[in-house]
């Protein structure tokens, strides 16, 4: 069973006054399941609007892009919005810069209310404790089996973070995207999440789109590419180089 995702000459402009910015130029992109394709580049280069319209959230002007599951393979870039919010609950992960977590829910909750979203019939019991199940296994995985009854003003932002992670594979993505997880994070804690990504992104075998300013850890991922003005260009990986 192949999961992939397949970007091929992928373009899209936002209205800039009379005029259009160019946000992504033509841009090529393959990652399988089980590989991270890293993705660096200043600011304003057009990363997180790869990350959207490879998530379904912006659809681009022009181009293709083909997501592989178990279930078949999708073009994103034509789906309806209610076909995209369907293949963005059953198959693709998305954890952003800053967690969005619902303040009254506890780590284990905000698992479980990704699991019944979108569910209009009546959940069994039988159903819910499967569910629970696999959300105290996520949060175990992440390191967060201790602190499953906190809510988020009781984590740290590493911790968050990491509930994060774990809310996003709890429909085993066969995408997932991270925009710059570590960004509000120190060195050490930001290590530990990119670790604990590389760990789940291979785990899980999603295929993963990583946005991320951390240097130290780029000769893990499977793919490096740059992003410089919507031109995305890859890079040689570290450890080919050595
Ligand atoms: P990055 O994530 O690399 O910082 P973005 O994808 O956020 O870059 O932005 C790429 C370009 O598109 C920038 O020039 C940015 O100002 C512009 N842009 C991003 N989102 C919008 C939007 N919703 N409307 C108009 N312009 C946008
Ligand atoms: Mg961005």
């Amino acid at each position: 069973m192949t999961t992939a995702l397949t970007v091929a000459d992928l373009t899209l402009t936002y209205p800039d006054g009379a005029d259009r910015i160019t946000a992504l130029d033509h841009v090529n992109l393959t990652v399988r399941g089980g590989e991270i394709a890293a993705i660096t580049g200043p600011s304003g280069s057009g990363k997180s609007s790869l990350l959207a319209v490879s998530s379904t959230l912006i659809r681009p002007d022009s181009g293709r892009v083909t997501l592989e599951t178990p279930s078949g393979a999708t073009d994103l870039a034509t789906l309806t919005r209610r076909d995209a919010a369907a293949l963005r609950r059953d198959h693709i992960g998305i954890v952003f810069q800053q967690p969005n977590l619902i303040p009254a829910l506890t780590a284990l909750e905000q698992l479980e209310a990704m699991a019944h979203l979108g569910q209009t019939f009546l959940v069994s019991p039988r159903t819910r404790r499967a569910t629970r199940t696999h959300a105290q296994d996520l949060l175990a995985a992440v390191g967060l089996a201790a602190h499953a009854h906190k809510r988020p003003h009781q984590l740290s932002g590493g911790q968050r973070q990491r509930v994060n992670i774990a809310r996003a594979l709890m429909n085993n993505p066969s995408l997932l995207v991270i925009d710059e997880p570590t960004s509000a994070l120190d060195q050490e804690r930001g290590a530990e999440v990119i670790a604990l990504i590389l760990d789940m992104a291979h785990t899980h075998q999603a295929a993963t789109l990583l946005v991320t300013h951390d240097h130290s850890h780029l000769h893990h991922m499977t793919t490096i590419h740059t992003m410089v003005d919507g031109h995305l260009t890859p890079t040689t990986p570290a450890r080919a180089a050595a």
